[in-house]
């Protein structure tokens, strides 16, 4: 019944964890979920209140603008002003998304041929997979690796690979390594898609979820960024926004155009009234963003030094709420983390084959239960 292209889909690893998750639940466990990464905070209520009050004003209810409402764009524009010093024009270079997934699911579409190839981080996030093979490119894995702190090794791509690329995905502060890249990376990066005509996508969503006064650069300031591509962020982590479906991709007129095509003839924009939210979100006070912050970090803080008593090797993360571990198989791992801990765990795996060897811990849970979560594997033998 189903064409080839869902057979093409990697296999969902985290649906069989799902499944476990699900029966220990039935039989009266009480799960500690550290496998989600999904805010367990609120949206703030500023933000909260001025949807409520847009979704009461009829002329919010109408289709909205393809490339989004200006004054979203225009707050878009002064937000990447203020944070990272980026000029933005509202109208050619700003898009609104219905959340970044969105954005990144559809980009294949504007810039791959058939049979040409997609380098995509791996670990990484499982879109970026997804995107390339619905438009039926080539997947080229960059892979990860600890040893070189995570940013994948560019010199490395073989010619006949890089002949045929068309397109590159990459996210710093990184899902799921929770690697930091710095700017100078990102003028590599440019000059390298220069060299070889590739569109950069960077994938921005964890910019503000950062700690001990770390800040997180945008690829929009590298020089030249604008010529070989976009970034694209989002209101999901950083206002614990993820049910909202609120983005935007950024980035040179010409390659904002091409997603701007696609989106025109498969979807008809996001409501409105979220996007006024969204307005008001980018342009009150960003003090509730630094609050998250602090309480994320106090949860890496007791996951971290947690994990380290337990005699585990594990990187303090500096930005992104997800700390990623070294450990034997991450299947197995997990697997024993539900069963003899009641504790959910994603292995890493499920973001790649070279994710296999790791876990990632989601602190989207309070101290309480991470507290409970480490005192409870000092019961498991690992
Ligand atoms: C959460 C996430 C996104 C998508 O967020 P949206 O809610 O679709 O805006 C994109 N990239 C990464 C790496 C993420 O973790």
């Amino acid at each position: 019944m189903y064409a080839k292209r869902l057979d093409n889909l990697p296999p969902y690893l985290f649906a069989q964890i799902d499944a476990l998750k699900a029966q220990k639940r039935a039989e009266g466990v009480d799960v500690i979920d550290l496998g989600v990464g999904d805010p367990d905070l609120p949206t703030p209520k500023h933000i909260v209140d001025s949807l409520c009050e847009a979704a009461r004003d009829p002329s919010t209810h109408h289709y909205p603008d393809y490339t989004g409402m200006i004054e979203y764009r225009e707050a878009v524009s002064s937000w990447y002003k203020n944070r990272f010093g980026v000029d933005l024009d509202p109208k050619t270079e700003v898009l609104a998304l219905i959340g970044s997934k969105e954005g990144i699911a559809h980009v294949s579409e504007a810039f791959v041929n058939p049979g040409e190839y997609v380098l995509a981080t791996d670990p990484g996030y499982p879109v970026y997979k997804t995107s390339t093979l619905f438009a039926e490119g080539k997947l080229y894995e960059l892979a990860l690796c600890e040893d070189n702190n995570y940013l994948p090794d560019l010199e490395s791509i073989p010619s006949d690979v890089l002949k045929k690329a068309k397109l590159m995905f990459l996210g710093y502060p990184n899902n799921p390594t929770a690697a930091t890249a710095p700017l100078s990376f990102f003028g590599e990066v440019v000059e390298f898609a220069k060299e070889n005509n590739i569109v950069v996508v960077h994938d921005n969503a964890y910019s503000e979820i950062a700690f001990d006064g770390y800040k997180a650069p945008s690829f929009m300031q590298a020089d030249g960024a604008k010529e070989v591509g976009m970034e694209m962020h989002s209101l999901s982590k950083t206002y614990n926004m993820t049910g909202w479906r609120i983005g935007m991709a950024v980035g040179g007129a010409e390659v904002i155009a091409g997603l701007g095509r696609v989106k025109t003839n498969v979807d008809s924009g996001a409501f409105n009234a979220i996007q006024r939210a969204g307005i008001t979100a980018l342009t009150s006070s960003q003090k509730c963003v630094g609050e998250a912050c602090s309480i994320y970090q106090k949860r890496r803080d007791t996951l971290v030094s947690g994990l380290r008593s337990l005699g585990f090797d594990v990187r303090s993360p500096k930005a992104t709420f997800y700390v990623w571990m070294k450990v034997n198989d991450s299947m197995i791992f997990a697997e024993k983390m539900l069963n003899e801990a009641g504790i959910v765990v994603t292995p890493g795996v499920g973001f790649g084959r070279n994710g296999n060897g790791y876990v990632r811990f989601a602190i989207t849970r309070d101290i309480e239960r991470i507290n409970e979560a480490i005192e409870r594997m000092k019961e498991v033998e690992f």
